[in-house]
């Protein structure tokens, strides 16, 4: 099976929407049919590669994706006395559309008086509809296995962009209308919290091709891509021939999932640490209200076959404050995602890995080599 399908990111060719092309730079709006001249006037300040060899990794990670085929799960559920929300299943996306996805799930409750809830888990989406429901007026309580520091949402490289969330042919329109609409909420919500407090900045994007493009790649959401143009060959130091130039914001996980919990805390929340075995003992809690918010740990806890574990791997070098644009492409992923460089406050992250259905926990040393070498070949050409 290939990637292909889930990387929307590379695979959905979209028209240009309305709007979606805003002036950088102190430049005018790009178009497609823009020649050289315009980069050479729109210059930046130099590239700066990062140092990347083996040598310099500091740590590698795993994570495991929650993904679903059919998309993500925003549902009300009715057992017997007990309300379940399910908010859970956003795959590689889920640090994006924390927001909301979250809005959505406390969407479903806005017929109920507000009161005592329950919601399980604290990673972006626990935390998310957790400070939604205190500013909703209800009086949270989070029981969780993990907190967030040991949460699939705090291995999450960080880039603003909410892709490998589904297979298009598993979902219909009416999801593809909630994600749009998620993803809008979201990227809403994350642009009033740029700052260092919440770990969030603004931040230059290239997207490496070996063929040039003709239209933005980010289907619905391309608007909310700052399009700045494309660079041919000759205008840029990447080791692949074109490069699709936008802005995005970047998100230091660890940071922003600190200043929710803090923000959780100061409002009055409050945190249990359990593990559930199993439906029976979630159903168990005081609680009548229950936002399940359990990422893959949904797969066990309300049988549920369609979500899938997708295995990433992040190699970890110094940080470099000289580096400031992010990368994504390049390299011979084959079936297992594309490249992608991000230099975060902390570290840089490279990656490359998205293994459907690998629910290992093991670093793999031959993936760890690939995408260091893969990213040297990247940035081989800088000078
Ligand atoms: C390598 C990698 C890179 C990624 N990069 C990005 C990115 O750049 N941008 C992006 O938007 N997304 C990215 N993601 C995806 C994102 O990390 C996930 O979609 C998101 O973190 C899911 O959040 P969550 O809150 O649903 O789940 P989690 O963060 O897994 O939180 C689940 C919570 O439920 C608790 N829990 C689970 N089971 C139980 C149980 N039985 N009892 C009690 N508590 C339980 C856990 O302890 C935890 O607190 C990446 C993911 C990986 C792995």
């Amino acid at each position: 099976m290939t990637t292909e399908k889930f990387l929307t990111r590379r695979s959905v060719i979209h028209s240009l929407g309305a709007g979606a092309m805003l002036a950088t730079f102190g430049c005018a709006p790009a178009t497609r049919a823009l020649k050289p001249d315009y980069y050479r006037a729109c210059s930046r300040k130099p590239w700066v590669a990062p140092h990347i060899s083996m040598d310099a990794v500091i740590r590698v990670i795993v994570g495991h994706r929650p993904y679903r085929a059919s998309g993500f799960r925003v549902e009300r559920e009715l057992f017997d006395d007990k309300i379940v929300i399910h908010n859970y299943g956003h795959g590689g996306g889920g640090l994006s559309l924390g927001w909301g996805s979250s809005a959505l799930a406390v969407r479903e409750a806005a017929d109920l008086v507000p009161g005592e809830v329950a919601v399980v888990g604290s990673g972006i989406m626990g935390l998310c509809t957790a400070r939604l429901l205190q500013d909703a007026g209800w009086s949270v309580t989070i029981y969780t296995r993990d907190v967030y520091r040991h949460t699939t949402s705090n291995v999450a490289a960080g880039e603003w962009g909410p892709f490998s969330t589904h297979d298009d042919s598993k979902v219909d329109a009416a999801f593809l209308s909630r994600l749009d609409w998620a993803a809008r909420v979201s990227h809403h919500a994350y642009t009033n919290l740029t700052g260092t407090k919440y770990g969030i900045r603004w931040m230059e994007t290239y997207d490496l091709y070996e063929a040039p493009l003709g239209e933005p790649v980010h289907g619905s959401f391309d608007d909310l891509f700052t399009y700045t143009g494309d660079l041919v060959p000759g205008e840029h130091p990447f080791g692949q021939r074109y490069a699709r130039r936008m802005v995005t914001m970047q998100i230091d996980p660890g940071t922003l999932l600190r200043q929710l919990t803090a923000d959780f805390q100061l409002a009055g929340g409050r945190f249990v640490i359990h593990s559930f075995a199993d439906r029976a003992e979630v159903l168990a809690l005081r609680e009548n209200v229950i936002f399940n918010c359990t990422g893959l740990g949904a797969a066990a806890l309300f049988d549920d076959p369609d979500l899938l574990p997708a295995k990433g791997q992040l190699v970890y070098l110094p940080p470099d404050p000289g580096i400031d644009y992010m990368t994504f492409g390049g390299g011979d992923g084959g079936d297992y995602g594309f490249l992608h460089m991000f230099p975060r406050r902390d570290v840089v992250v490279l990656g490359g890995i998205f293994k459907l259905g690998d629910n290992s926990r093991n670093v793999e040393a031959h993936e760890t080599e690939r995408i260091v070498q893969e990213h040297s070949k990247l940035f081989q050409s800088f000078g």
